[in-house]
């Protein structure tokens, strides 16, 4: 949580830039993946909004109609956070009129779905048993590994240490045994605790 800076004290006029209210405690709210570092990426929040959003708490829907004033805003961040919220309430009339009756630049439209692009993105190694595998963890081989290319059997219950995961593939990892680096599949490992 960030106190509003002054610059942004300014643009909001130390008010809500959904909702319009000011309460005791305002917070500067970076619109992620962005982060706090220019006031580009924040919008000015009420606590009532605020605790809403960080809680994704969207059931109380006409709190919300506020948005179909803050959609019409001129700074983009504003623009971004609106078209956020209401795309979640899809199920209401007013709030898919409120997006349809605005044109959005796309980098407005961009943002608000990056978040939940990512999200997508992610790619989570886990070990046979379904335990998150991060780089540097050692894990155990749970079935013999006819190792390609060099030739070797690598034995059932041998412990490789400080793995590597395999970026852009969920079911690999790397790592070294006697000396080769090799590429070991997900299935056949255990993540060790020692
Ligand atoms: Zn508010």
């Amino acid at each position: 949580m960030k106190t509003l800076p002054s610059n942004l004290i300014e643009r909001s006029s130390n008010a809500c830039e959904l909702c319009g209210e000011h309460t005791e405690s305002m917070t500067a709210y970076a619109i992620p993946p962005k982060n706090n570092d220019s006031i580009e990426n924040e919008v000015a929040l009420c606590s009532n909004c605020f605790n809403k959003i960080s809680n994704a708490d969207f059931s109380d829907l006409n709190y919300w109609r506020c948005l179909s004033g803050s959609i019409w805003s001129n700074v983009a961040s504003v623009q971004t956070l609106s078209y956020k919220i209401l795309s979640k309430l899809n199920t209401e009339d007013w709030a898919m009129e409120a997006l349809e009756s605005v044109s959005l630049d796309e980098a407005v439209i961009n943002w608000a779905n990056a978040e939940d692009e990512l999200e997508a993105s992610k790619v989570i190694h886990k070990d046979a048993y379904g335990v998150i595998l991060e780089s540097g963890d050692s894990v155990i081989l749970t079935q013999n590994l006819n190792v390609k290319g060099a030739n070797f059997i690598a034995p059932k219950g041998i412990v490789i240490r400080k793995i590597k995961l395999v970026a852009d593939n969920a079911e690999q990892i790397e790592g070294k045994i006697e000396g080769d680096t090799i590429v070991i599949l997900t299935k056949f490992v255990r993540k060790s605790t020692v």
